[in-house]
């Protein structure tokens, strides 16, 4: 007899997406996440998917892994017995027992699905409700609102004792609402904007402008670490690294100063725009936030995004900096983000940019370059690394 966990479903927004195709995704998504940790028996009944484990299967470690799984709102783990009230009720002792100790009020509520079992659910919550009273004497049995509720179920090949249900990642199954290519840099920002957008079901392409070796090695080693923790949420990702000193050293050498950044974020769009129509992807994400630095005023987006007709995403433009923080903490990229490697946007930064650019006065700040060209070369050179879960990355 072994340990399950069950996991709750979350929203299932869009209407052409049924039911059965996203719970699909998901019980996907799932065994691929847990082919890492060990062997276990996935299915999904009435909008809870089950997993099992085998004899030897670390459920600690399921456990956690599933907590990053996007498109599951709640889960808990539920711990096996035998199909006898008195073995049900020692379970829910020891397995209970410090959230026993903490409520002062509770109730048991029992499903049984085997219905061979002797008592009905009313009666077996009965049963295991008194005994734990008397077992836990500071309790109080309160059915309209009780701090603690004792899950117990009767299944076919045992019973199952309920811990309490925790949260999930929330969102919807990756894959579920497409593909899109995501502007990874080395900072704080982009790693949250990409774990964003994979929690709205889609699957993400990150891209990497490398300029070596204006920046290091270690810039790019940084990259790939941080796609491969957010390979957690996101599952296995193909990471492009663009070369990009090229065409940095041809905008210092053929532009005015004060447009350089943005000529750069320009080009940074472009080419994300081909790697996205080469894949299949529908839109550009970026963790552009409003005000930041001077490439994100709205003028200056405005001059960046005229280059492309896909839409770009930028789930944290109304966001304060200081949450962006705690977010990063929470998904644990924070720490991998703030090494201290330099990343290509400070490499020839202008002294004075354009905060308000005009978008005709970009063009013809940019009119000297073999743009197709440039672009042509960069995506010819590009290197591409697959990262995957648990997978050291250098
Ligand atoms: P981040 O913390 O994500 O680096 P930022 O606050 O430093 O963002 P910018 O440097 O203006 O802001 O970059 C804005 C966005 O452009 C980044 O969030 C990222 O999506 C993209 N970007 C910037 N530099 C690169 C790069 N070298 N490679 C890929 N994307 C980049
Ligand atoms: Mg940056």
């Amino acid at each position: 007899m072994n340990d399950i966990i069950l996991l709750k479903l979350g929203e299932i927004v869009l209407k052409g997406l049924n039911r059965k195709s996203f719970e699909q995704k998901l019980l996907n998504n799932i065994r691929k996440r847990l082919d890492h940790v060990g062997e276990f028996r996935t299915y999904c009944i009435q909008s809870t998917i089950y997993v099992e484990g085998s004899d030897r299967a670390d459920m600690d470690a399921a456990f956690e892994a599933l907590r990053k799984v996007f498109g599951i709102i709640k889960m808990e783990r539920a711990s096996a017995c035998e199909k006898d009230k008195n073995a049900i009720v020692d379970r829910a002792k020891e397995y209970l027992k410090e959230d026993l100790l903490k409520a002062k009020s509770f109730k048991v509520e029992s499903k049984r699905s085997d219905k061979s079992f002797p008592m009905t659910s009313i009666e077996l919550s009965q049963y295991v409700g008194g005994e734990l009273a008397e077992a836990f004497p500071h309790l109080r049995v309160d059915v309209h609102d009780p701090e603690l509720t004792v899950y117990v179920e009767v299944r076919d090949l045992a019973a199952y004792v309920h811990g309490p249900a925790v949260s999930g990642a929330g969102g919807m199954p990756v894959g579920s609402n497409g593909v899109a290519v995501t502007m990874l840099s080395g900072g704080i920002d982009s790693p949250v904007s990409t774990y964003m957008i994979a929690r709205r079901g889609v699957r993400l392409i990150p891209v990497h402008y490398f300029s070596f070796p204006y920046t290091s090695e270690l810039a790019k080693e940084k990259v790939l670490k941080l796609a491969s923790l957010l390979t957690e949420y996101c599952g296995r990702m193909t990471v492009e690294i663009v070369p990009f000193t090229h065409i940095q050293e041809e905008i210092r050498s053929n532009c005015p100063e004060e447009y350089f950044t943005l000529i750069m974020r320009r080009f940074m769009m472009r080419i994300a725009e081909r790697i996205a129509r080469d894949n299949g992807a529908k839109a550009i994400v970026t963790g552009e936030n409003l005000g930041q630095v001077a490439s994100q005023t709205m003028e200056a987006m405005a001059s960046t995004q005229a280059v492309t007709d896909l839409p770009v995403l930028q789930p944290l433009i109304g966001m304060d900096k200081q949450d962006i923080i705690e977010m990063a903490r929470e998904i644990g990229t924070f720490e991998t983000s703030i090494l201290p490697y330099e990343d290509c946007c400070t490499v020839f930064t202008p002294k004075h940019p354009r905060t308000k650019p005009k978008v005709k006065d970009v063009e013809a700040a940019e009119k000297g370059l073999d743009i197709e060209g440039l672009v042509e070369e960069a995506v010819k050179g590009i290197e591409r690394v697959t990262v995957n879960i648990g997978e050291e990355v250098v």
